[in-house]
């Protein structure tokens, strides 16, 4: 009888931690606030179609990995975020894309750096993972390689849009979108994180940000968080951001909260980095920190709770 209990209380756990998911996206971090976002319930149902989108897939099982690459595809196609579509502009009048993902279970990674024609970065970089034995292609080589593995390429002009050439034209660096980024766990316990961008408005021909840099802006890892990062990349590199959150938990024990503000309170605000990051730990805690105005950012988990904010102190 006392066996019979047991198994029953073995079993219920078991299909209570089955179902632990958890969710969180960001689309940049920025000068965002009420005042200058007007369209403020767009952005909001645009983070909340990206939460279904995600959602969907974890709720019936689905790998983390699948969850992160498909809400990052919604993100890119959606014009109004700095991914894909709608994209900032480099100094030139072009359209630039970095994009990452990584696995946090077999800690496999993909990138693709300064694409001009794939249409989502992010399954090009999901298939420079899966199908090269390498981690990052870049430019010509990324679009050849994407061309090969039979993804959609579009002209430059698809990721323009009226509203980033008339931003482009006025040079209104403040008013720049964000990227995008999701992390999430899956009810088998994997990690997963993703990053796009179309990197810094008006930055030079070439220049590669955080989002493609596995460590930088982008890092998951099953024995402790998945990460995603948004803000002025060069400081996200130059200080490993994604990695130092994980280090920090590995080796320090700190707890998921306290090592992403951790990184951004007494590692990038000293040096007037400023950005934000979303991560997500093995135990489906989730966290977001961020030192500028305002961050696009968005939660759901398996017990109901979903949270969608994009202004400081909601
Ligand atoms: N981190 C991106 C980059 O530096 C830009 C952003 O997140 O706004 O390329």
């Amino acid at each position: 009888m006392k066996n019979c209990l047991l198994l029953i209380l073995f079993l219920i756990t078991l299909a209570l931690d089955a179902q632990n998911y958890c969710l969180v996206i960001h689309g940049g971090a920025g000068n965002i606030t009420r005042q200058n976002t007007p369209d403020e319930l767009i952005y909001r149902n645009a983070l909340d179609t990206a939460l279904s989108i995600g959602e969907h897939i974890l709720k019936n099982g689905g790998s983390s990995l699948d969850a992160v690459e498909q809400v990052v595809r919604y993100l890119e196609d959606c014009p109004l975020f700095n991914a894909g579509k709608g994209a900032v502009l480099t100094e030139d009048g072009k359209v630039e894309l970095d994009a990452s993902i990584m696995d946090g279970k077999t800690l496999l990674a993909g990138a693709v750096a300064g694409v001009t024609d794939i249409k989502n970065p992010v399954t090009a970089a999901r298939a420079v993972m899966e199908k090269t034995p390498h981690v990052m292609l870049v430019r010509e080589g990324a679009s050849a390689f994407a061309r090969k593995v039979g993804l959609e390429i579009v002209p430059n002009e698809y990721f323009i849009t009226k509203e980033s050439r008339e931003r482009y034209e006025k040079l209104k660096n403040a008013d720049k979108k964000g990227t995008v980024g999701c992390v999430a766990l899956d009810i088998h316990g994997n990690l997963a994180a993703a990053t796009s961008t179309g990197g810094m408005m008006m930055k030079k021909y070439g220049r590669v940000g955080d989002s493609p840099i596995i460590g930088a802006g982008t890092y998951a890892n099953n024995q402790t968080c998945a990460v995603s990062c948004t803000g002025h990349g060069e400081f996200f590199i130059r200080n490993s951001v994604a990695f130092h959150v994980h280090a920090l938990m590995l080796y320090k024990q700190l707890s998921l909260k306290e090592a992403t503000s951790f990184v951004i309170d007494s590692v990038l605000t000293p040096q007037k980095g400023t950005g934000g990051i979303i991560a997500v730990d093995k135990n489906g805690s989730y966290s977001w920190s961020f030192n500028t105005k305002g961050m696009f950012r968005a939660m759901v988990n398996a017990n109901g709770q979903k949270i969608i904010e994009m202004f400081d102190n909601e």
